[in-house]
């Protein structure tokens, strides 16, 4: 009776198909006890797959081997089917049916078979959720199977063991029965009923908010189980993903798995879960917005579960109605809130951009205006310094002018003489040349003008001779006054007769002048010492001067208004 349980699980449409061949090709050469065990498989996996036909075709030949061999295991294994039928549909009385299955076999002495009987029975009441009876039977099953050393069996039984502590909101006792079943699965290498037991395992995790453990396992029983076609169990674990993608906050996601969940569940016609699936959509509803269809759902529920629209069922209608209005009106307002909330961010954000932006500008134009300040700055520092050098350069232009010049009548001062005699004895001289002639001039009895006339009226007619002076001695030759009334001048290689003559010029000259009336002074004479660089009396600047001024002592003494060449002249 067992043999085939592990393929009506992974391969139930394969299996439906095999047993219908084997049963046309064998027939008659069939025992009961073969036929039994065929039938049994296809009847199981018939519901697996959700195949009314091969159910129908199972359970009736069941019924027909019953009768035609007296076999109270088949009449069993017919009634077992329809109350796995019936429950997992929610129709009839399967509970009783499974009762009056187990009732035809539990007395019997095949022990395989009243262990067979009692997983069958503690299965049913599994299934139909009576968890207080189940769980007793179900150790009780795995104590048997223990003893047969059937390991698929305690594995079977210990997942219904699973289901009913699960019931029973014993969720940690649940998780370790069930990791019991899966290892025990595993161990004789049905890795897909390790894998369905996993998905009943997810919902436990689930419960104690593993939901990352939940939700993988849950992926790989969906796998599992859509490519062995148990539709019943692949929308057991979708919603088992969906609820677990709701614990992970991912409320759209959940919701649209489990809407998509529903619709086949609707499509394959399992009546019996749909309440239980569509609880799961009203609240994944709730949870991503959609109030509409969370009242639909809790509506379709109620519908579902009481055959007539009874009184106290619209009342329940008219409790959920307010519930969610006023939860959606909640849920308005939070909206609102949340909008206002988003546009008051937006106008502080705005705000705070605009305020920055008006600080970038400040901050912008007074750069601007500091550099503008900087550079106007600049080029009148530079104006100001150019101005400054230029004055600086007419101011020690004429600081130098006036270092050499006479002030009163604007020839050369006594400095400028000595700078050019310089220039002139340091320049080498051809021996042929005319010697170089110095002529020292001073006035005659001039205290006696200043006396007479005044000092002012005296220098205009410093002035006065100065001018003649300096037109009469020619271009070669260069004036300078080196005191009160006295003059030198220098004529380079004049030569001692053309010097002598220059000098009794310049004497007669000054004596001719015909003064200005208005200066009451009737003439003006002056002495003259005439000395030549020889390079031996004279040698330099001093002996030169001092044989000038030697001659100019000897006019003086001899009368005044004379000229006298120093000793090597005459
Ligand atoms: P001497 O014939 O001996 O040279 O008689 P002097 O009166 O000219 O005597 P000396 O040369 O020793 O004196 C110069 C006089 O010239 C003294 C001063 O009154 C006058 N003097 C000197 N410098 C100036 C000047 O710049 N302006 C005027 N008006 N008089 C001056
Ligand atoms: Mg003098
Ligand atoms: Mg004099």
């Amino acid at each position: 009776m067992n043999a085939l349980r592990g393929r009506a699980v992974t391969d139930p449409h394969g299996l439906i198909a095999d047993v219908r061949q084997q049963l046309d090709q064998a027939g008659a050469r069939l025992s009961p006890e073969q036929e039994r065990a065929l039938l049994w498989g296809m009847g199981t996996a018939a519901i697996n797959a959700n195949d009314a036909a091969a159910f129908a075709e199972s359970t009736l030949r069941l019924d027909g081997l019953a009768s035609a061999s007296k076999d109270p295991a088949a009449a069993a294994a017919a009634g077992f089917l329809r109350a796995r039928h019936d429950i997992a549909n929610g129709i009839g009385d399967g509970l009783g049916e499974a009762l009056r299955a187990a009732d035809k076999v539990l007395g019997n002495a095949d022990s395989q078979l009243v262990a067979w009987a009692r997983f069958q029975l503690c299965d049913a009441y599994t299934l139909d959720e009576k968890a207080d009876r189940a769980l007793p039977l179900c150790r009780q099953v795995e104590t048997n199977y223990l003893a047969l050393g059937d390991e698929w069996g305690i594995a079977d039984a210990e997942n219904d063991e699973g289901i009913a502590l699960a019931t029973l909101n014993r969720i940690s006792e649940a998780t370790e029965v069930y990791e019991r079943s899966r290892q025990h699965f595993t161990h004789v290498g049905a890795s897909r009923m390790a894998v369905s037991v996993g998905d009943n395992l997810s919902q436990m995790y689930l419960k104690q908010g593993r939901a990352r453990e939940a939700l993988q396992l849950s992926q790989t029983s969906l796998k599992q189980e859509t490519s062995d076609g148990r539709i019943s169990d692949a929308i057991g674990s979708s919603t088992d993903i969906a609820r677990a993608q709701a614990a992970l906050g991912q409320h759209r996601k959940a919701y649209a798995l489990m809407r998509a969940t529903v619709a086949k569940a609707r499509a394959a016609g399992m009546n019996g879960q749909l309440s239980d699936l569509l609880d799961v959509e009203s609240t994944l509803a709730e949870q991503a917005g959609d109030l509409h269809q969370a009242l639909a759902d809790e509506r379709e529920i109620v519908t579902l579960e009481s055959a007539t629209n009874t009184p106290a069922l619209r009342v329940i209608e008219a409790e959920l109605e307010q519930r969610y209005a006023a939860r959606e009106k909640e849920l308005r307002i939070d909206d609102l809130e949340r909008t206002n909330r988003d546009q008051n961010l937006e106008l502080k954000a705005a705000q705070s951009e605009a305020a920055r932006r008006d600080e970038e500008q400040q901050r912008q134009k007074l750069a601007n205006l500091v550099v503008t300040v900087l550079a106007v700055g600049l080029v009148l520092v530079a104006c100001l310094l150019f101005l400054l050098l230029k004055s600086q350069r007419r101011h020690a232009a004429e600081l130098s002018a006036q270092a050499l010049c006479d002030p009163l009548t604007g020839i050369e001062n006594r400095r400028a003489f000595q700078q050019r005699a310089m220039a002139l004895l340091t320049c080498q001289r051809d021996m042929r040349d005319p010697l170089h002639v110095l002529m020292l001039i001073d006035f005659d009895h001039f205290k006696r003008i200043n006396d007479s006339v005044g000092h002012q009226q005296g220098d205009r007619v410093l002035v006065i001779i100065t001018d003649y002076l300096r037109l009469a001695i020619g271009e070669t030759c260069h004036i300078a006054r080196i005191g009160g009334e006295e003059f030198i001048v220098l004529c380079p290689q004049l030569g001692a007769e053309d010097g002598m003559r220059l000098a009794e010029t310049l004497r007669a000259g000054v004596a001719a002048l015909v003064l200005p009336a208005e200066l009451e002074v009737a003439q003006i004479t002056v002495s003259i010492g005439v000395a030549l660089f020889d390079g031996e009396r004279c040698h330099d600047l001093t002996s030169w001067m001092r044989a000038a001024d030697t001659a100019l002592y000897s006019a003086k003494s001899y009368g005044r208004d004379r000229v006298v060449a120093s000793a090597l002249v005459s």
